[in-house]
């Protein structure tokens, strides 16, 4: 295993498996491009990669607010939907087929605001009911949590992730968590320590660093102004499935300009997690982006402040 200097009290944050820490807790201390290519090859070498940590369930693609940092707002979305109850159920069928589920985490969203979906805290108890080794977990940017809060209580949702965009959000979201005794923190860099059922984290988004953002393939103009000769882990460890079933390389991309398959075209996860398609793709970002024509749109380089859902 290639040695980075990394402290021991970072060690001891990581979560392990296979007796090595989770493949994204060490690709961000990983700090060089040249250790990043190392530390895939190695870990493609020992079939430590890829590995599935994160499904992707967009069950809506659309939003209420209009973020200047997001190509998603309001308005901007053409193609509004909500996905159906046939591809949602054979996204189950396909997902019931990991074997040890308790090492993924399914984020029950993609790009668009969750509760504008009326039938997610339906979807998620089904999810639940059927595996409840899952780990289940909500963004929302809870302007409309007041109207869910009933549904969210009584939910089997095991995260939810608040990201609060403006202080008024907050306070009216945070009084409402009071009153129903829902305790919550803010957010971690990761999501150990559970500290109560609902696990809630929430973020201050009108506070963070402008260089948190990235520009989403080039649909919006945020973030760094150049992109980098390096590579990507994303597609070894994500699993991003759009409304319509199609999967994108990774959950940066808000506007499906990287969904090279769909789910539909599968019964098998084994078939779909390593396809041929899956593998050229893995292939050319182990080495760099710039090999991949949607890739070299992506100015996304910083790992570091990645929020770490993985653990
Ligand atoms: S390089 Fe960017 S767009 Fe490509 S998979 Fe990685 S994060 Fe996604």
């Amino acid at each position: 295993m290639p040695i980075f200097n990394i402290s021991n009290n970072i060690k001891e944050e990581f979560h392990y498996r296979y007796n090595i820490p989770y493949p994204i807790h060490i690709y961000r201390y990983a700090k060089t491009v040249n250790e990043r290519r190392q530390l895939l090859d190695y870990m493609i070498k020992f079939n430590v990669l890829p590995s599935l940590d994160i499904i992707y369930i967009e069950t809506i693609n659309y939003c209420n607010l209009a973020c200047s940092f997001c190509p998603v707002g309001e308005g901007q979305r053409i193609n509004k939907a909500t996905m159906s109850d046939e591809l949602f159920d054979h996204i189950l069928n396909l997902i019931g087929q990991i074997t040890d589920k308790s090492k993924v985490t399914v984020c029950m969203n993609g790009h668009g605001e969750p509760l504008l979906d009326k039938d997610i805290f339906k979807r998620i108890n089904k999810l639940k009911q059927f595996y409840p080794q899952f780990r289940t977990v909500l963004f929302t940017n809870t302007t409309l949590i007041q109207d869910r809060i009933d549904e969210l209580v009584k939910s089997k949702l095991d995260y939810l992730m608040c990201d609060f965009y403006n202080e008024d959000d907050k306070t009216k979201c945070l009084e409402l968590f009071n009153e129903y005794n829902i305790a919550y923190n803010k957010a971690l860099d990761y999501w150990g320590n559970i500290n109560n059922r609902l696990n809630v984290r929430y973020s201050e988004v009108y506070n963070t660093d402008k260089s948190f953002y990235n520009n989403r393939l080039g649909t919006v103009n945020v973030g760094p102004s150049d992109v980098v000769d390096e590579p990507c882990i994303f597609p070894f460890i994500q699993l991003p499935i759009n409304v319509n079933g199609g999967i994108r390389y990774c959950c940066i991309d808000a506007m499906d300009k990287t969904v090279f398959d769909n789910v539909l075209n599968y019964n098998n996860i084994l078939e779909l997690w390593y396809s041929k398609l899956y593998n050229d793709i893995r292939c050319n970002l182990k080495d760099s982006k710039l090999k991949d024509t949607a890739c070299r749109q992506c100015n996304n380089h910083d790992y570091l402040k990645f929020r770490l859902i993985y653990t």
